[in-house]
């Protein structure tokens, strides 16, 4: 037999992995040291109330036979599927519950709705970006083309029209540079897709920490973006959901290529090879969607963003360049000194115990740049820049 060569093209280490082994190689150097970890995009408060209520009281459902569930729909419950089409309706998109597919998060759906197209399709990924648009296509053997997101351009490609792409990743608000599209910008990305006959895959993943009212939460308050767009959304980041898991895909039925609709093969796909997220789980999600839930969740994400001010403002004190930090939990920084992003990483690990992302792993154009993040406690974040307010 022959095993899959196109792991050989990819990179040699996954970007946290990387980064946590050099945190726990310096903790075991240095126990009596405590290290600050402002690195991986995971979150530290709890599950909300209304959540925690809900999951309780669906685990008693599953305890009695008139109430218990076995296996649930492929595309999710319904009372979940109204619940966010509810949701995207006070953005003013209509969606039809046949149009959402409930998943265990964005990340699988990321990877697994490349099942949908064929392996001669070009991708166009931005860079920098969340490393699994890239490595998941490499891994299914397709060429992968790069927007460029630098300084110049606010960290927002724009389309080229001499560029031809099949395959078109956006993450907005942007892992790692904390860059959102504006609704005139997200259009014009619509308008090059249908041109193009493309299919834009849109990672909604961080809508929930927009604040500026202007900027769209999802491609689909744009038009024309029935016809080309795909969007990936998850509770990881909206409602702590990272170790519940729950997450949810857009396919509009306009959305056909090949004659075929991309909805229905999308279908097909799922009840092949997913069984559905858990009854207890989705009941916890939909709870997210309540007026409760909604109230307590932008709770939980304005603490994270009361965090990202505490390290914008101490990198501004600092003469740090940055961007971020508003619309989103990603504060991406310039690496001072001129130094490289890893020589930044390890200066600031050595000198603060202060963990970060260097910014190349996310792609060439993040070299030289950082990612700190505001998902620690606000006493943890505050004591990482009085750290390294204290090492400049
Ligand atoms: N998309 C982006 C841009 C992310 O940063 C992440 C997680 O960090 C994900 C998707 C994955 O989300 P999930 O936890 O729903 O798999």
């Amino acid at each position: 037999m022959k095993i899959n060569p196109c792991y050989e093209n990819l990179g040699q280490n996954y970007l946290f992995a990387a980064t946590a082994k050099k945190a726990a190689d310096y903790a075991a150097a240095h126990p009596d040291k405590k290290i600050i970890r402002l690195g991986i995009g995971d979150v530290t408060k709890p599950l909300c109330p209304a959540v925690i209520g809900a999951m309780h009281k669906a685990v008693d459902d599953m305890s009695r036979p008139e109430s218990f569930y076995g296996y649930g729909p492929y595309e999710g419950y319904e009372f979940l599927r109204e619940s966010l089409s509810r949701y995207y309706a006070l953005r003013g998109v209509s969606l039809g519950l046949d149009e959402i597919f409930v998943s265990d998060g964005a990340k699988s759906d990321l990877g697994n709705i490349l099942d949908l197209f064929d392996r001669d399709n070009t991708a166009l990924v931005p860079d920098p970006v969340y490393p699994v648009y890239v490595d998941t296509n490499i891994m299914a053997g397709r060429p992968v083309l790069f927007a460029d997101a630098r300084e110049d351009n606010g960290f927002l490609p724009m389309p080229d029209p001499s560029v031809k792409a099949d395959l078109i990743y956006m993450c907005s608000p942007n892992n790692p540079t904390g860059a959102a599209y504006s609704a005139g910008q997200l259009k014009a990305w619509v308008d090059y897709a249908n041109a193009q006959g493309a299919v834009i895959l849109f990672d909604a993943a961080y809508e929930a920490f927009i604040r500026d009212e202007s900027l769209p939460h999802s491609i689909f308050e744009v038009e024309g973006a029935r016809t080309c767009a795909i969007e990936f959304c998850s509770l990881s980041k909206t409602a702590g959901f990272t170790g519940t898991r729950c997450g949810y895909t857009v396919i509009p039925k306009e959305l056909v290529r090949g004659g075929v609709s991309l909805g229905g093969m999308w279908l097909r796909r799922q009840a092949t090879k997913f069984n559905g997220t858990s009854y207890v789980v989705q009941r916890g999600a939909a709870a997210v969607f309540t007026p409760e839930g909604q109230a307590q969740v932008r709770e939980a994400i304005d603490g994270y963003l009361q965090n990202a001010r505490v390290i914008t403002s101490a990198l501004a004190d600092m003469g740090i360049w940055y961007t971020g930090g508003q619309n989103s939990p990603y504060i991406w920084l310039k690496c001072p000194d001129r130094m490289d992003s890893w020589t930044f990483f390890d200066f600031l690990l050595g000198r603060a115990g202060v963990v970060g992302t260097p910014g190349e792993g996310f792609g060439k154009n993040g070299e030289g740049f950082f990612r700190l993040t505001a998902f620690g406690s606000p006493e943890s974040t505050t004591e990482a820049m009085e750290r390294i307010r204290r090492i400049f």
